[in-house]
């Protein structure tokens, strides 16, 4: 796996801490050679970034900020990729947001705000991101996101997350057909759960790994380290005839009845 993505420039949106899906992923992609460049919302995220990277000694190409709540910070954070990289083949999209009162209960209390909030950052934003990223991937690309199994069965207090799950998960597919002319390919992984700070919003998280140990075909949790490993199997050549796809990495847990 050491060259899969050799020199290729690929922008990772939501490292917050080692437990992070996002950090697993560039693990992965650094052992596999990419080049790295980062986005971080808050400046916490950016210092723990800073310091997982000296501590990893990876050398990353570019950090900046990305607020994908706001269409500016979507454009100036591409804008500053062209102008300092140039060319990009790949972006990992690993961001999601809801309000933690709303990730328990009955999903009927959701509010407005709340459902809109959770679209607006865990869905929506993969549209607008794809949308600034191809202007830079003139060479063909991939664009990976991350989902979760409560987008297609009703899992207890994952609420207005699982909703917004699902259209994040129809956005892979209809941003899929209109990418694939620009050789541009676009998936998810629907990892299973994994303790990281968002997971910890979740009440109830710490139950849904002890199920997956009973009940999953492999009798125990997926790591962030397999999930980097499947995204880079989407953003190297050996996925190529792929897209639109939703890819469980999940001990096999989504088969159970
Ligand atoms: P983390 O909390 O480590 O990562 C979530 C990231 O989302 C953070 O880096 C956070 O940045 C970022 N984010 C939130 N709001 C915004 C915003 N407005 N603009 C830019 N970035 C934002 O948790 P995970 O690694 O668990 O989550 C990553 C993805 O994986 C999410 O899509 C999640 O739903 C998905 N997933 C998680 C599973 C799990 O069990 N953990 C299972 C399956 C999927 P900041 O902290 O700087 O605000």
């Amino acid at each position: 796996m050491s060259n899969l993505v050799e020199g290729k420039n690929i922008v990772i949106m939501g490292v917050a801490s080692e437990r992070s899906i996002a950090w697993g992923v560039t693990t992965s992609l650094h052992k596999a050679g990419a080049n790295l460049i980062f986005t971080y919302r808050q400046e916490r995220s950016y210092g723990k970034l800073t310091k997982l990277l000296d501590k990893h000694n990876i050398e990353a190409k570019l950090i900046i900020p990305c607020d994908v709540a706001s269409d500016e910070s979507i454009t100036n954070a591409f804008n500053s990729i062209k102008e300092k990289i140039g060319v990009i083949h790949g972006v990992v999209h690993s961001v999601a947001f809801a309000n933690r009162e709303e990730l328990k209960g009955e999903y009927a209390n959701t509010s407005r705000e709340g459902f809109l909030l959770a679209h607006e950052i865990s869905a929506f934003s993969l549209v607008a991101v794809t949308k600034a990223a191809k202007e830079l991937m003139t060479e063909g690309g991939s664009i990976v996101t991350q989902t979760y199994l409560g987008s297609e069965r009703v899992i207890q207090n994952y609420n207005i997350m699982g909703v917004a799950k699902a259209s994040l998960e129809a956005s892979v597919r209809y941003l899929a057909e209109d990418m694939g002319k620009y050789g541009i390919r676009v998936n998810a992984v629907s990892a299973g759960p994994i303790r990281t700070l968002s997971a910890k919003g979740v009440s109830g998280f710490n139950e849904k790994l002890g199920v997956i140990e009973k009940k999953a075909p492999l009798r125990r949790n997926v790591d962030q380290d397999q999930v980097g490993d499947a995204t880079l199997f989407f953003m190297s050549e050996l996925s190529r005839g792929v897209t639109g796809e939703v890819l469980h990495v999940d001990s096999g847990y989504h088969i159970i009845g």
